[in-house]
């Protein structure tokens, strides 16, 4: 029997499988029906990729090594075979004035059709002068390169927020590309780095449809970021029973508890890393023992620091594990905490203000 995706590009960077493997990773994580598949397959197979401009600003370059290390299937070959990576520092061959002729020559080329995807904070202090690339701002560059773009996909929280630059007390004076740039359409994909297939999920989405996906309040797609991490984490049900890791190492962290306690800022974290995971070992930092650090929300260098202490004001059930030192064992009936999480889950809902239309929602 011949496959549906038969026709679809012949030659592929990654094989056959691969893309057809990551397509319906994808697919799923943007929580499309199975009609919907082969409308995606065939917007990641045209020939016709879109031209993207990569900026690199403020930043470690870790969301562009998270990206490009994917595997399982090899996610950055996917990703290279669905666009036309025309400028990227880190990866280019080319430096100096080569590099400012492809940037140039990138502009001219796609002008007002390709995706700008910047990595990093912007500083705007003092004229912007604490990040130059080739004798430019990157206040400059943003202005240059994202706005006359087709669309701006801001990866990582650096680029989405501000992220580590920003934090207090903000010295260079580090913004988000969101805070900047204004009559652009920019889509936040945070994450210290984000998941791939968050980012890879936003360009095809972008390719399948012809418009971002819809996003939150904070800018971020509703198919990555629209629930909580503590809402489909796998040790849930030792929350919601009371049984909690009080230290690392101790009995109920080698017993795989629940991380509350040690800090996991899962209830206050908006990602889609329990479902997508990460990497080919299909793990993610709370199934390996470590809370979530709430990588993903704005300022969480601030907002969710001390890293390694609860967070506060959020109702927990009565401690009925095997810690004995357990505190406010026995104090809070689970009616009282389950009561209290449906008021938590209501307030996180509310919060998220839906623009657009509610279709992909129902079944694209
Ligand atoms: S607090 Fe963290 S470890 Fe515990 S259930 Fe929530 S997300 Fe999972
Ligand atoms: S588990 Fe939390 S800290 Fe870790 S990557 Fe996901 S959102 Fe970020």
């Amino acid at each position: 029997m011949v496959s549906p995706y038969s026709q679809f590009r012949p030659s592929f960077r990654c094989s056959r499988r691969s893309f057809l493997k990551g397509c319906g990773m994808v697919a799923a994580a943007l929580g499309l029906s199975s009609e919907m598949v082969p409308s995606l397959v065939e917007a990641a197979a045209s020939n016709t990729r879109p031209s993207v401009i990569w900026l690199h600003f403020q930043e470690c370059t870790g969301c562009s090594e998270g990206l490009l290390r994917a595997s399982h299937p090899d996610l950055a070959s996917l990703i290279l075979d669905i666009i036309s990576l025309d400028y990227h520092e880190t990866v280019m061959a080319a430096a100096g004035r080569q590099a400012e002729e492809a940037l140039k020559s990138a502009l001219e080329k796609g002008r007002g059709r390709y995706i700008c995807v910047v990595e990093g904070g912007i500083p705007t202090k003092d004229g912007g002068i604490y990040c130059k690339i080739a004798g430019k701002t990157a206040l400059e560059l943003l202005h240059e390169v994202a706005g006359p773009a087709a669309a701006v996909i801001a990866i990582g929280t650096c680029a989405s927020y501000g992220g580590i630059q920003a934090a207090h007390p903000n010295p260079t004076g580090a913004k988000g590309v969101g805070d900047i740039l204004e009559g652009v359409p920019v889509v936040n994909v945070p994450g210290c780095p984000p998941n791939p297939i968050s980012f890879l999920g936003t360009v095809l989405h972008y390719l399948t449809f012809k418009r971002l996906p819809e996003c939150d309040a904070l800018g971020r797609p509703l198919f990555a970021y629209g629930r909580k991490i503590h809402d489909h984490c796998e040790r849930r049900p030792h929350f919601d029973e009371g049984r909690f890791a009080e230290r690392f190492g101790d009995e109920g962290h080698k017993s795989g508890f629940c991380l509350y306690k040690v800090g996991c800022k899962g209830p206050s974290t908006y990602s889609n890393c329990p479902a997508v995971r990460f990497n080919d070992a299909g793990v993610w930092p709370v199934y390996t023992g470590h809370g979530c650090v709430g990588c993903t929300e704005p300022g969480f260098w601030d907002t969710m620091t001390p890293f390694y202490e609860r967070l506060p004001d959020v109702p927990i059930p009565g401690d009925r594990g095997i810690v004995s030192s357990a505190e406010g064992a026995g104090k809070t009936v689970l009616g009282v905490t389950a009561a209290a999480m449906a008021v938590h889950a209501a307030v996180g809902i509310g919060k998220r203000l839906v623009k657009g239309s509610s279709k992909e929602k129902k079944g694209e």
